[in-house]
């Protein structure tokens, strides 16, 4: 069903889906384009939908252009050919790809240096790349974790590094388990310890209240500082 409401921004046609076994009528709008999803149960009048949706019309609007203009300045994706950039623990690197058999990865003096076969795709590249990344955060995460752990003395049961793009880490407060997210691979290495110390300090308290603030900063003094660098582009 379509559902047509006006705007200040002319008349939105909204697609609206009747779903089994929900109590509300849910709106969101979603990325890259601004389109707006509406599921309504099945008992929900058209009436009641419609006035519904109008009384959401302004927030939509304001909604959609925020993610329509969050797309067109979001940079290009890495295609992984020689000349990009990739930043390294807040270090920049010139990607340079060169003919090979099999892909690997290597990085020296400034240089990012990809083996691939010539006829390599674009994600496979991004494979290779991503499989490098997660070696070396991996290997920083190791000994930041074992220092942490040490100074902290609080200790996680495991940890793994995902690919989240949400957020930089999560932790499961009963099993003790760590999760930290690849993208801090290309954070300065500090952000790399903030994370953990924040994820380690939720062993304490599981709240981001006062308790914890005062934990992390007795852990690690520097963490407002770089929890600001955490924050930038
Ligand atoms: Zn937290």
């Amino acid at each position: 069903m379509i559902v047509y409401i006006k705007s200040s921004d002319g008349m939105l046609g909204i697609e609206v889906a009747r779903k089994k076994g929900i109590k509300n009528i849910n709106l969101s709008v979603k990325p890259p384009d601004g389109r707006t999803v509406v599921s309504a149960p099945l008992k929900a009048g058209e009436r009641e939908i419609t006035k519904f949706l109008e009384s959401k019309a302004e927030w939509i609007v304001a909604h959609r252009n925020k993610i329509i203009l969050k797309a067109k300045n979001a940079p290009p994706e890495p295609r992984y050919l020689s000349g990009e950039e990739i930043n390294i623990f807040g270090k920049k690197y010139i990607l340079e790809v060169e003919a090979a058999e099999k892909f690997g990865m290597s990085y020296i003096d400034g240089r990012a240096v990809m083996k691939a076969p010539p006829d390599g795709t674009a994600e496979q590249r991004q494979a290779c790349a991503v499989k490098s990344f997660k070696a070396l955060l991996t290997r920083e995460a190791g000994k930041k974790i074992a220092y942490w752990e040490e100074k902290t003395q609080l200790k996680c049961s495991s940890w793994s590094v995902v690919r989240m793009k949400s957020r930089w880490g999560s932790c499961n407060v009963k099993t003790k388990k760590i999760r930290l997210s690849l993208m801090l691979v290309h954070k300065p290495p500090e952000c790399l310890d903030y994370v953990i110390v924040h994820e380690l300090t939720h062993f304490v308290t599981r709240y981001h209240d006062a308790e914890f603030y005062s934990h992390m900063e007795k852990f690690y003094p520097e963490s407002r500082k770089t929890a600001g660098l955490l924050k930038d582009k």
